[in-house]
């Protein structure tokens, strides 16, 4: 299993995204005001089945727990996993560390291959990325 998706496994979207927002609970999914735009009216949607998320308001996105903590604290990517692992008591291999003395380009080919690792599985794992793929024709296709 990967790091990411060992983060992923111990981390309850609800909690993290409960930190930033007042989320109520509506039958299977929690409702929260955005915390990305400013609104009356909740239209802010956490699915805890799916750990993921919508704003089906004035920002019209949604994702997982990683895209949400990379908006919210407007934060890279290696810099969320760093900050979701400790939380989820993951240990992150040496490699994604930032000062063990290693070369900077090996470090950064490392966390963009994990990075692209996580975006690979959104496309084919996600609603959003479905519609992605879709318009791809078949044989253009990722495996
Ligand atoms: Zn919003």
């Amino acid at each position: 299993m990967s790091v990411i998706d060992e983060v992923k496994q111990r981390t309850d979207i609800v909690e993290v995204i409960g930190q930033y927002t007042t989320l109520t609970k509506a039958g299977r999914t929690f409702r929260a005001l955005c915390p990305f735009h400013s609104e009356k009216h909740a239209s802010f949607f956490v699915y805890p089945e799916q750990q993921s998320w919508h704003c089906f308001g004035a920002c019209n996105i949604g994702g997982d727990v990683f895209s949400f903590v990379m908006k919210k604290q407007d934060i890279d990517f290696a810099e969320t996993l760093r900050l979701l692992a400790q939380r989820a008591g993951v240990t992150i291999p040496s490699k994604f560390e930032k000062d063990t003395g290693k070369d900077e380009k090996e470090r950064l080919y490392q966390i963009n291959e994990a990075a692209s690792q996580y975006f690979h599985n959104l496309l084919l794992n996600s609603p959003a990325g479905e519609k992605a793929t879709k318009t791809i024709p078949a044989e253009e296709k990722l495996q």
